[in-house]
């Protein structure tokens, strides 16, 4: 294992445009990091003078896993960073997902992982007019977005604080827009961006616990709207999981629960509610579900620190990949391939191309 990383460090790891990035910035010896190495032993507050000595550091300290914080004064006090946000899969764990839990990552609920990158790239492009945004596979579980817009390096925490909170709030689309009518007419085109998650929220609901969907349900709708059909829902709710006991009691069956409740909610209130009501609360359902839950933590403090691109993770030896999000629906978790793939020519192909994207994108800036 030990050769395989030191391989990795020494013929694959980008040091050059990572070196490129930090000094559009800053000074390269200004900037933080933190260090996990093969023995499970970790460094904070590291700086070096200059790339070489970056480079041996890793090389020949055995290093595994390297975090990157901000750029630092000198007397100790970060004050500049790109925006972070950090999306994990072991926090949809309780709500989200029946399929799988902790690390572990399916075809089904990878669609979280796909629509959450989606969601989010279109908020802060429209919301905030951000262009330079990034996202990487965190390697392990989830996904990291890098915003490298010149704007947002100095931001304050108290400033990161709001963005983050912004972006929380946005989840619920009922308490900025109530109607169809103010979706259609927003600015930012997000009438349009709704219908384009459809696909991902189909395939969410078929591992989406019941409870949870009912909550949100109750959650987007007006409470007296929700009382009318409150009792219906409640009878649907029994009678599928009389079905599924009486039928069949393998887990599976459990997958198409929701799935089966979400069509016979929509026949409910079709009933009750008039058109545009409807395309409200089925878009804002929607959205609500399928938006990435974001590690506050990881973005509001500008002295966080996240695993720098192409860095291997210390648990599982994965590479995390800047994603062509041009080709990201393509992308699978497996696309995370350990590093000794990589040295071994079998996954060459997917880390060259994020490389080569990578190096686009850094020169961009
Ligand atoms: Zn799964």
């Amino acid at each position: 294992m030990n050769d395989f990383i030191k391989i990795y460090y020494t013929k694959y790891f980008p040091f050059e445009l990572i070196y490129s990035w930090i000094i559009k910035y800053g000074e390269f010896n200004q900037r933080e990091f933190s260090i996990i190495k093969l023995n499970n032993s970790i460094q904070r507050g590291l700086k070096f003078n200059s790339i070489e000595d970056f480079k041996h550091y890793i090389i020949e300290k055995d290093v595994v896993r390297i975090d990157i914080g901000p750029y630092n004064d000198g007397k100790n006090n970060p004050f500049e960073k790109e925006l972070i946000f950090d999306v994990d899969m072991s926090d949809y764990d309780i709500n989200h997902r029946i399929c799988c839990s902790n690390d572990k990552i399916c075809e089904k609920c990878w669609n979280y992982i796909l629509v959450g990158i989606h969601i989010l790239k279109f908020i802060l492009e429209k919301n905030f007019a951000f262009k330079k945004i990034m996202f990487v596979n965190s390697g392990r579980r989830g996904f990291h977005c890098w915003v490298f817009d010149k704007e947002v390096i100095k931001l304050t925490n108290e400033t990161r604080k709001c963005i983050i909170e912004f972006l929380k709030n946005y989840q619920n689309l009922s308490y900025k827009f109530q109607s169809i009518h103010l979706l259609k007419n927003h600015e930012t085109g997000i009438y349009e961006f709704l219908q384009t998650l459809e696909p991902y929220y189909l395939k969410i609901l078929e591992i989406l616990p019941l409870e949870f969907l009912i909550k949100v349900i109750k959650e987007i709708m007006n409470p007296l709207l929700f009382k009318k059909i409150e009792q219906n829902l409640n009878e649907l709710k029994e009678n599928l999981k009389k079905e599924i006991t009486s039928d069949d009691s393998s887990s599976s069956s459990n997958f198409f629960l929701s799935k089966k409740l979400w069509f016979n909610y929509i026949s409910l209130i079709k009933n009750q509610l008039n058109n545009e009501l409807v395309q409200f609360y089925i878009l804002a359902i929607q959205f609500y579900i399928c938006f990435p839950l974001l590690d506050t933590n990881v973005t509001q403090t500008v002295n966080h620190l996240l695993k720098l691109p192409f860095s291997l993770h210390n648990k599982n030896f994965g590479v995390s990949l800047p994603i062509d999000l041009t080709k990201y629906d393509k992308f699978e978790h497996h696309h995370s391939p350990l590093h000794e793939e990589i040295v071994k020519n079998i996954d060459l192909l997917s880390f060259n191309n994020s490389k080569i994207y990578f190096q686009n994108f850094i020169t961009s800036l």
